[in-house]
């Protein structure tokens, strides 16, 4: 099945992210699971949640992939950039018990100068601190562009941090097409040779959910510009070919394209023609 949604506003609760995606031919979806820039979460509505479920299970809408805000660092240099990283997944990871068997994506940091190696041990850090044995959701590392002194443009650097989780059972990975490209990986001439080195450096049962995004620039620019799916450097052959191919084709494809709700439903129409189920 295509499980294919998109980025999607939380303004109004669980029910009403339901209600839009499933208007817009959406099956799955993401959002911030608080300000994407600042810091507080909304207090967790119970009946909106319980609502939602309903109109999920109904709807068929699943494998959410929540996003941690993009402020979070976990491997910032500051002790409070840290203890927010620390403090938000924790209550986020605690939330999303409430909607079982999901996801919850984030990106793994920028090491601001202290080095990649320093940086990857903070990541393990709040990980080990935060992650808990009876958790259901699973909580995804994005693949990033590498964009300044971010850490998760290799996949080594992926591999490492899966090294030193105590926890690694509950952790996978979010292959971002946008961010992998900028990264330098040839994911349009050479798809197949990409996933062949994740897998051997990660490993492809890691691989849990794909950003759906085309790119603004050339591989290897480390920007990290979204483009819309038929507006980026990446054609639209290419496009369909990491929808459809085996290894990719049962992950839920979110589009995190700038787009508003009526170009989600455009992007969503168009990859189902292309996906051709
Ligand atoms: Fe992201
Ligand atoms: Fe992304
Ligand atoms: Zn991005």
């Amino acid at each position: 099945m295509f499980r294919i949604g998109c980025h999607i506003s939380a303004a109004g609760g669980y029910l009403a992210m339901g209600e839009r995606v499933a208007a817009i031919g959406a099956n799955t979806f993401a959002f911030f699971t608080r300000n994407p820039r600042g810091g507080g979460a909304k207090a967790l509505d119970e009946a909106d949640v319980a609502a939602f479920l309903e109109f999920a299970a109904a709807h068929d809408l699943d494998r959410l992939v929540a996003h941690a805000p993009y402020t979070l660092n976990p491997c910032g240099e500051k002790p409070q950039v840290q203890n927010f990283a620390r403090t938000a997944f924790q209550e986020d990871l605690r939330r999303m018990e409430h909607t079982p068997g999901q996801y919850y994506n984030f990106h793994p940091g920028s090491h601001v100068g202290q080095g990649v190696a320093v940086g990857l041990q903070k990541i393990i850090d709040v990980l080990n601190e935060t992650l808990f044995p009876d958790m259901r959701t699973t909580v995804l590392l994005e693949t990033m562009a590498g964009k300044g002194s971010e850490v998760g443009g290799r996949f080594e650097e992926l591999r490492a941090i899966l090294d030193g989780a105590a926890l690694a059972d509950k952790l996978g990975v979010c292959f971002d097409t946008c961010h992998v490209w900028d990264a330098g990986y040839d994911i349009e001439n050479d798809l197949d040779g990409v996933l062949t080195e994740f897998d051997r450096v990660v490993g492809l049962e890691r691989l849990k959910a794909v950003h759906l995004n085309n790119s603004k620039n050339d591989r290897g620019s480390r920007k990290d510009r979204h483009a819309c799916i038929t507006e980026g450097v990446l054609p639209l052959e290419a496009i369909g070919r990491i929808i459809r191919h085996p290894t990719l084709r049962d992950l839920p494809f979110i589009l995190e394209t700038p787009n508003d709700e009526a170009g989600y439903a455009r992007e969503i129409a168009l990859l189902r023609e292309l996906r051709g189920a």
